[in-house]
């Protein structure tokens, strides 16, 4: 296992669920994390309980220049960025039929440009050093459909054709690492407004889920491997999941 220490990891979608938990694993590893997400009170709060080797940038991962400008701050503070996770994601789903156009839109420009965005931010300063990780978020979503879920579905399915070609081309230099959670307790789906999808699944409460950390264990994981190995797929799923 490599040391974590002192690595700069930054992480989209800090401010809360699976970014935040693992950010508190990850400074008791001794790393440097850059916490990123929009809600500057949650960020603030996080980066005060992590310490001097924590530090934010308000980050809408919708807008490219605000991706640049995580970079930018990130190698100005720490000095370069040795992983990158793009973690930010939401996921307002609903039937087609009900035609939430706009959250399909949200969808996409968060769920996928965000992650296009992230890439296309760091990607240069990686490639100048010959080294780097890139990881991803992406769900048991993004490997087989469920009604109802359609377009997050979609935008994780495309997470992963992101991710596994930009393997296939910066193999020989850069870690590229997909996670695949399968449900996890977090605040995911708190911005649901489909009535059928609550009628639908109105049990979801009672579904079995994750802790956050299962997710963080595997971050580390892949984080935490020899310099020569890249773990490239993670699927995980609460035991009782289909
Ligand atoms: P949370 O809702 O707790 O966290 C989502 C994070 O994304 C928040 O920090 C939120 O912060 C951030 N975010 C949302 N929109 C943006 C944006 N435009 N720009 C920057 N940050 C944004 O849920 P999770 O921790 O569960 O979600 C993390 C990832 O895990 C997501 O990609 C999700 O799709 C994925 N996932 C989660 C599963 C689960 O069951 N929980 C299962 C499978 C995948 P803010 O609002 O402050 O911007």
């Amino acid at each position: 296992m490599e040391n974590i220490e002192n690595k700069v990891i930054v992480i989209t979608g800090a401010s809360s669920g699976i970014g935040a938990a693992t950010a508190r694993k990850l400074i008791k590893l001794g790393a440097k994390v850059v916490l990123a997400a929009r809600r500057e009170d949650q960020l603030k709060l996080l980066a005060e309980e992590l310490g001097e080797n924590a530090m934010y940038v308000v980050t809408d991962v919708s807008k490219r220049s605000d991706l640049d400008n995580l970079v930018r701050q990130t190698i100005d503070r720490f000095g370069d960025v040795d992983v990158f996770w793009n973690n930010a994601g939401i996921m307002p789903v609903s039937f087609f039929e009900e035609g939430h156009v706009e959250e399909w839109d949200q969808m996409i420009d968060i769920n996928i440009k965000g992650v296009l965005y992230g890439i296309n931010a760091v990607l240069p300063h990686m490639l100048r050093r010959g080294q780097g990780h890139i990881l991803a978020t992406s769900s048991v979503g993004g490997i087989k459909t469920t009604p109802g879920i359609g377009v997050y579905s979609g935008t994780k399915f495309a997470v992963k054709a992101i991710m596994e070609t930009l393997r296939e081309e910066v193999a020989r230099t850069i870690k590229v690492t997909t996670v695949f959670p399968g449900a996890t307790k977090s605040e995911l789906g708190h911005d649901i407004t489909s009535p059928m999808i609550k009628s639908a699944f109105s049990n979801l409460q009672n579904m079995p889920k994750m802790e956050e950390e299962a997710i963080s264990n595997a971050v580390i994981y892949a984080i935490s491997q020899p310099g020569n190995i890249s773990v490239n797929e993670i699927v995980l799923r609460p035991l009782g999941q289909t």
